[in-house]
């Protein structure tokens, strides 16, 4: 089952059952070829004799259920077959959902609510993906829910977003993201502002509700939630929140018996918690690696992505032209608390940000609010529960001029004029 050296790369026949993983260095490219049998990387089918493309710190793995042979050139940092794997499981899994998803048509009932949790590295977002794949090639239309606000697989870092899967994830790609609803957190742990991360997990569900009831595929797709590795304390309060908010049906552990155990005494009895094994081969990530994914992920937003290019515009904005909010006063004890408000309504609250040289390199989202609806009291309300229209990075601060130069994905003028600050930065290398 190993690999024979050849110029058209290293060959190795997969049998029935088993993967190929495989890391690619850093700096370097490797690609795969599927030359018989049949084959899928984390439940995308591969198409035979096309060559897939995989960047420098991609981890792969080439699953195939009834045996194939693939060829991989370049440099892989390492590259093994594995017999081991939990695929069957998950398969199982996603026919059980389906299962679900059948009985909801028939009796006009809506489908399952999916949430995957567990620590990091154990592969939820892989999962996410396998079972999405499994059903929207089946026809069915899910909806991916991105809580992981470190490392979002829709949109940038420090963002909450839900969004419609219409077709398999791109081999080389992942899932096409067209129109996703996006909702700014603005930075990359739920920890900063777990009230914040709960509003917004409830405003997701809401909004995921409100679909379903009038698209009744989307209703019976159901949805599948990613959440953080952030598995205790108030992280482990964020998930039940979720459960609740999204009523989910069913909550996928991975690999911690702990999580698995608190999850089945506190979650309604109706829901079914499932303890499912981690994949050997999920691959831990270090700080730096998450950082640096994070930081290509802002930099794919502005200027695109392998074939697609795109050219940022670069632009002045007066201070007067904008309203900068941060979510969230800082926390204070709380006898100082004015009377009548509580530690929710500061981590709530929309604090006004004067435009200064400290809001260089910051990563702002747009918000879709009208600009009209926003002044006046009760804007609060409005700007938490609007999604944003996109993103802009702070360039450069003149004070004395007092404007500030931005990076936008579109040219000037600003589409909306209330901007959100996040606690991320982008350093714009290019
Ligand atoms: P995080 O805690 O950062 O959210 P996670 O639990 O979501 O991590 P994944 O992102 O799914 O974990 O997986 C971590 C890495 O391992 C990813 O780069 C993924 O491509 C890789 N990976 C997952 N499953 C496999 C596998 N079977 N073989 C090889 N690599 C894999
Ligand atoms: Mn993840």
């Amino acid at each position: 089952s190993s690999g024979s050296a050849g110029t058209s790369g290293t060959r190795f026949d997969l049998e029935k059952e088993t993967e190929l993983r495989f890391e690619v260095e850093a700096g370097e490219r490797v690609q795969l070829e599927l030359f018989s049998g049949m084959a899928e990387v984390f439940g995308s089918e591969l198409n035979r004799n096309k060559k897939y493309t995989f960047g420098p710190g991609s981890k792969i793995a080439v699953f195939t259920w009834h045996g194939c042979t693939v060829s991989l050139s370049g440099k892989t940092e390492v590259a093994y077959v594995s017999k081991d794997t939990p695929m069957m499981l998950y398969l199982n899994t996603h026919a059980a959902l389906e299962q679900m998803r059948r009985q909801a048509e028939k009796d006009n009932e809506r489908g399952p609510r999916v949430m995957v949790v567990g620590p990091t590295d154990v592969g939820k977002t892989t999962v996410c993906r396998v079972l999405l794949n499994y059903a929207v090639r089946l026809g069915r239309r899910p909806t991916l829910v991105e809580l992981d606000v470190g490392q979002s697989s829709v949109s940038v870092p420090g963002t909450m977003a839900a969004l419609c899967i219409e077709r398999p994830a791109d081999v080389e790609e992942g899932f096409s993201v067209q129109a996703p609803l996006v909702f700014h957190f603005g930075s990359t742990t739920p920890g900063t502002n777990i009230k914040l991360y709960n509003k917004l997990t409830s405003n997701l569900a809401e909004v995921f509700s409100q679909r379903c009831e009038v698209n009744r595929k989307a209703s019976v797709g159901g949805c599948i939630i990613n959440t953080c590795g952030w598995v205790k304390g108030s992280g482990y309060q964020a998930l039940v929140h979720c459960a609740s908010a999204f009523e989910v049906d069913v909550v996928l552990v991975l690999d911690q018996e702990r999580l698995y155990n608190e999850l089945k005494r506190d979650l309604p009895h109706f829901v079914r918690v499932v303890l499912l094994p981690k994949s050997g081969g999920v691959v831990e990530r270090s700080k730096d690696c998450r950082r640096e994914s994070r930081d290509e992920k802002i930099r794919e937003y502005f200027y695109g992505f392998r074939g697609t290019s795109f050219y940022p515009h670069a632009f002045d904005v007066r201070f007067s032209d904008v309203r900068i909010y941060k979510i969230g006063a800082p926390s204070i004890p709380d006898s100082c608390l004015p009377l009548g408000m509580s530690q929710d309504d500061t981590q709530l609250k929309l604090v006004p940000v004067s435009p200064g040289r400290d809001l260089t390199h910051h990563v702002l989202s747009v918000s879709s609010v009208e600009d009209e609806a926003e002044a006046g009291a009760g804007q609060s309300r409005g700007i938490l529960e609007s999604p944003v229209c996109g993103f802009i990075v702070v360039t450069a601060v003149d004070t004395q001029a007092q404007v500030m130069t931005v990076l936008s994905p579109a040219p000037r003028p600003l589409p909306r004029h209330t901007l959100l600050i996040m606690d991320i930065r982008f350093i714009d290398l290019k």
